[in-house]
């Protein structure tokens, strides 16, 4: 063990515990509740709000709960967070443990009103596990997440029969935008050349991606410093990094860089240089209001970078040239 890669990921364990205790000072950008004539729909996640309101339209008020760039596994319920949910009509959550803190108060909500695990009405023969958990990050998946469109047109169509023609249109509508990011997904990833193919980030977000568009994923996450065989993790991932001659890592803008630095360092030692090939949305979206705050555009986003960093071919600024920042 090199001795500066083993202060670094000392760091990383400091600086993961006070991640743990930022997140415990429980900021929530919900807003709070607000009277309206329309059903409320509130929504744990904005990939999960905004189809939501690409879908409602005008006829639901669409609320989320964990602000943007926030954490959800690491997402603790304030009394705000609280008096929103109990304001909804109907919650829309991921399930599967992303909102992990938020579990007890879903399930006491949900003897009072409809409250939707989306992911867990995905059969469980689609799913990907890791040991006993069944991993939340389907939205990584462009085809997994068109059928969680379609539980919420349902759910919408429950909630608010009257428009259930307006919905269902604007979902055909919302579908076929999903079916050509899809493609274009399936097409940029399939570029990058193959001895390129590998993806290497903070934390483990990315299988249902590497999946679905034949990209093998690696990540930093789980390390902890009393483990001898987290330090050896990072050591097997630098190893594989160099073989294979891997010119960029990846960090996500709602988790600590500091993994992969450990990742950068480590190559380096060996002199090797390995770049960081930008910063992917994993758990949440780009800023609100931005291309990159919506679903589609954070795919995108992720899509466009990747393929980029690794060799392949993609336009600079995307599907539709709406990217904010130039890529590579
Ligand atoms: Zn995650």
């Amino acid at each position: 063990m090199h001795r500066p890669l083993l202060s670094l990921v000392v760091m990383i364990g400091g600086l993961i515990s006070i991640m743990i205790a930022a997140a415990g000072c429980n900021r929530s950008d919900s807003a709070p509740p607000q009277s309206t004539d329309r059903p409320r729909v509130v929504a744990t996640v904005e990939m999960i709000a905004d189809v939501a309101r690409s879908i409602a339209g005008d006829d639901l008020d669409v609320t989320t709960l964990i602000g943007a760039g926030m954490d959800p596994h690491l997402f603790k319920p304030t009394a705000d967070t609280l008096a929103t949910l109990r304001s909804a009509d109907l919650v829309l959550y991921n399930g599967h443990h992303l909102e992990g803190q938020l579990g007890s108060a879903l399930e006491s909500l949900s003897q009072s009103k409809r409250v939707v695990p989306l992911a867990e009405g995905i059969e469980s023969a689609r799913l990907l596990a890791d040991g006993d958990a069944i991993d939340p990050h389907i939205w990584m998946d462009v085809a997994l997440w068109r059928d969680v469109a379609k539980l919420i047109t349902d759910e919408l169509v429950r909630l608010d029969p009257q428009h259930a023609e307006q919905y269902r249109s604007r979902s055909a509508d919302y579908i076929k935008q999903l079916d050509e990011l899809h493609a274009y997904a399936t097409q940029a990833i399939a570029s990058i050349p193959t001895e390129k193919r590998l993806l290497v980030t903070s934390h483990d977000a990315f299988n249902y991606l590497g999946r679905a568009y034949n990209l093998e994923v690696l990540a930093v996450q789980g390390i902890s410093t009393e483990s001898e065989a987290a330090l050896s993790h990072v050591n097997d991932l630098v190893r594989t990094l160099v073989d294979r001659k891997v010119p960029s890592v990846f960090i996500e803008s709602s988790v600590s860089p500091k993994g992969i630095r450990a990742l950068i360092d480590g190559a380096s030692s060996r002199g090797v240089t390995i770049s960081i090939g930008g910063e992917l949305f994993s758990d949440a979206t780009g800023p609100l209001n931005s291309y990159e705050g919506s679903y589609i555009g954070m795919i995108d986003h992720n899509i466009t970078l990747i393929t980029r960093a690794l060799g392949g071919v993609a336009p600079e600024r995307g599907l539709h040239g709406k990217l904010s920042h130039v890529q590579h």
